[in-house]
């Protein structure tokens, strides 16, 4: 029996990137697209919408009109939407897969509270490539980072809303813990007229907002007379919409409790 799969913000970049992505995976079936409720598109044909013809699945403006038509929410929105989506899942026992970034303490918090009663898997990045650096970076801190400065760049399209990116500050927080740091109290997001000198525990973010660019992300661990630079480039938004498909088949055989997509990955040591 296939998994049937909500889509919210289906019209978005990552929502029609998904329709395709469910559309190609054979395990999973597209039941559900759901976008703003004050958005023209409501009505409009969700294959369509992604380029794929008619699929018969129209838009709908409020996902509690739909609880029973799908299993698994696949959320890639905004904090505030995935917030309220995360409740209404939490209720009716829907699994959720959240893509979304940039939360408050407080979203966050909704949205760990429905994991107690239902199962959700959350990531900041769900690209098998990023989540492969994820495990790299551990091991990289553990041999050179009491004798490097740790930096991490991260460059994204024009529209991105939220900065670092929440995959940069994932890739900071695996380092930072590694090395037994504490992220918020090394974290330096800008730098700007007299520095001065660079203190040795700090982990450094750069941000770039430019054109199309998907998603880069470099740490550089920078010591004496050598460096190593741990990068991982987007070309697709496939490679998350993929990612978040596999999530959600993932998702089938386990009733609540907070993943992300190491679980999905088996990567967990
Ligand atoms: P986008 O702006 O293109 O799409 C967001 C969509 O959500 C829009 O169509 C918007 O109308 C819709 N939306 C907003 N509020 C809604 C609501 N209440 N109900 C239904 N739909 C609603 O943005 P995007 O580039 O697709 O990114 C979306 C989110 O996913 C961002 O937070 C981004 O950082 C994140 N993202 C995560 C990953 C990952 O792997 N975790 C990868 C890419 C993007």
């Amino acid at each position: 029996m296939s998994i049937r799969i909500a889509v919210t913000g289906a019209a978005g970049r990552m929502g029609k990137t998904l329709i395709e992505a469910v559309a190609n995976a054979p395990e999973a079936e597209l039941t559900v697209a759901i976008e703003r409720p004050d958005s023209s598109l409501i009505g409009v044909d969700a294959g369509e919408l992604a380029g794929l013809g008619k699929n018969g699945v129209a838009l709908v403006g409020d996902i509690n009109t739909v609880l029973d038509d799908f299993d698994v929410l696949i959320d890639f929105t905004a904090p505030a939407a995935t917030k309220l989506n995360a409740q209404a899942c939490a209720k009716a026992g829907n699994k959720m897969v959240i893509g979304t970034t940039g939360f408050a303490a407080e979203q966050k918090g909704i949205v760990i509270d429905a994991s107690e009663q239902t199962a959700v898997c959350m990531a900041s990045n769900f690209s098998t490539g990023v989540n492969l650096c994820f495990k790299l970076l551990e091991l990289a801190a553990q041999v050179l980072g009491e004798d490097s400065d740790i930096e991490i760049y991260e460059a994204h399209h024009r529209h991105k809303v939220d900065a670092p990116s929440g995959t940069a500050l994932s890739m900071g927080e695996v380092v930072a813990k590694a090395l037994g740091r504490d992220l918020e109290g090394v974290a330096v997001y800008g730098r700007e007229g007299q520095t001065g000198v660079r203190d040795d525990k700090t982990i450094g973010f750069a941000t770039v907002r430019a054109g199309d660019i998907v998603g880069d992300h470099t740490v550089i661990f920078a010591a004496q007379g050598e460096r190593v630079e741990i990068t991982h480039k987007a070309s697709s938004r496939m490679s998350f919409a993929r990612g978040a498909v596999r999530a959600a088949c993932w998702l089938a055989n386990k009733d609540r409790g907070l993943f992300d997509m190491q679980d999905v990955l088996g990567l967990k040591s």
